[in-house]
């Protein structure tokens, strides 16, 4: 079967009816732009933060791991340009009032909706706005951040005066970042609340050669990431952003786009910064944040590349790159065909009948071993095996395992202390030995 078949509206249902994903507010008939993750969903989503946090922060020595506040003082985002020109053109139509982000309209003159004239395009700022403290004057105005970035620029003197790297470093968060977007669509790729993992690595500009090789350098860590998680790779897609797109900080920007259901969308952005946020924050905190090479006796601001990853898109991503429909001994059936390493469920463990004490004892210690080891197992007892291999199916566990009468001995010595493990992917199964389950499950 082609992959045409996996459909926005698939894995919307899909995501509802077992626990991933459910619409922000949903009994007050939702927030549009807002998303609640479920069991399955948040173990998904912590398993792609972890496998980031461990790859670019744990295992280097060059990374400064930061969890910042996301409110800020107005000044970061005056500093960083995001008050006067982050902002996306709005248009309203003049008949139904509804608005549109005027870059994504094909005709710019009528209404998608109602057929009615559209007004003129003005700039919108997506910056949502709040106040901090009991008076609400312009005084208090503050920002929820549209970006994590902010809280490393505005940190970087203090891990230079803790810790005295050496360039090139980085500084790396996983965070909530707020936009208000005209009109959040496609599930979660267009939220209005979502959550980054960014990046910023700073350099020494005065090696060109040596940026452009460390931009490359963070480009194929992203691509490493991306095949770590099980993205397929002929969907992913590399393109340079041409000057008329860049961001108004960034000299030189790398996307990455992949084939989403609804199209070919962008999942991960690399930018070089230069100096801009630095200099900007020096300029208005009027607090120095200059590096001092100790080996050429200069004093000059760093470079900024910031590799920034969406997690909710990568989420997305993984859960349409997963989805499955096949056939299974003359059944249609739909799976999440996801790498061991972000599957929520790693294993799920049943007893063969529910009311069969001796059987289910055998199978919460087999449960509870394994759950000691490695946490993300499953308990099921509900149903009929057909039914519970088809949940565990849609959740996308790599391997069931069964313990029956032959698990107690009851089938010869051969046999016991051996449990049936069935594979996702074939829906074969084989014997195993207890003692080799954590080596079948380990992700
Ligand atoms: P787009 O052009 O799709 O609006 P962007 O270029 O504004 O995105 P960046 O500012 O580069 O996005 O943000 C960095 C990353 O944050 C993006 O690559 C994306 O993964 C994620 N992201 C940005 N906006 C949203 C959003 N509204 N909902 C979910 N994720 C988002």
């Amino acid at each position: 079967m082609s992959s045409e078949y996996v459909t926005m509206e698939k894995i919307v249902s899909l995501c509802k009816r077992r626990g991933f994903i459910y619409q922000g507010s949903e009994i007050y008939g939702g927030l549009a732009g807002t998303w609640d993750y479920g069991p399955m969903g948040v173990e998904l989503k912590n398993n792609i933060k972890n496998l980031w946090w461990k790859m670019f922060v744990q295992e280097r020595d060059d990374m400064y791991g930061m969890d910042t506040a996301i409110l800020m003082h107005p000044k970061v985002w005056e500093a960083s340009g995001h008050v006067s020109g982050f902002s996306d053109p709005l248009v309203e139509c003049t008949k139904c009032k509804k608005r549109f982000r005027a870059d994504h309209l094909e005709n710019k003159e009528k209404c998608p909706e109602c057929g009615g004239k559209l007004g003129e395009a003005r700039q919108f700022n997506m910056m949502f706005k709040t106040h901090v403290g009991a008076t609400e004057d312009a005084a208090s105005v503050s920002y929820l951040r549209p970006e994590t970035a902010g809280g490393m620029f505005v940190n970087f003197k203090n891990i230079l005066d803790t810790f005295h790297p050496k360039l090139p470093f980085g500084m790396a968060q996983i965070g909530k970042a707020f936009r208000n977007e005209i009109a959040p669509r496609d599930f979660t790729f267009r939220s209005r609340e979502f959550e980054q993992m960014e990046i910023e690595y700073f350099v020494d500009p005065r090696d060109e050669k040596s940026v452009n090789a460390k931009f490359e350098e963070l480009y194929g860590q992203q691509m490493d990431f991306l095949k770590k998680i099980g993205l397929s790779e002929n969907k992913i897609h590399k393109i340079d952003v041409p000057d008329s797109d860049r961001a108004h900080y960034s000299k030189r920007s790398v996307d990455t786009e992949y084939d989403f259901p609804f199209g070919q969308k962008e999942l991960l952005g690399l930018a070089y910064r230069t100096d801009f946020d630095l200099k900007a924050h020096t300029a208005m905190s009027t607090v120095d944040l200059s590096y001092y090479d100790e080996g050429g006796k200069e004093r000059f601001i760093p470079h900024c590349i910031e590799p920034t990853f969406g997690v909710d898109r990568l989420v997305l991503a993984v859960l349409s790159d997963a989805y499955t429909e096949d056939d299974l001994g003359g059944e249609v059936r739909t799976y999440l065909k996801f790498d061991k390493s972000v599957a929520p469920v790693k294993a799920a463990v049943f007893p063969l009948l529910k009311n069969k004490p001796e059987l289910v004892a055998k199978a919460r210690e087999v449960y509870l071993a394994l759950k000691k080891e490695i946490p993300q197992i499953m308990w099921d007892d509900n149903g009929n095996i057909g039914k519970r291999y088809r949940r565990q199916d849609e959740i996308g566990t790599p391997v069931c395992i069964t313990i029956d009468f032959d698990t107690l001995g009851e089938g010869g010595d051969e046999k016991k202390d051996t449990v049936t493990v069935r594979n996702r992917d074939t829906g074969e199964q084989e014997r195993v030995a207890i003692s080799e389950l954590n080596k079948y499950i380990a992700p």
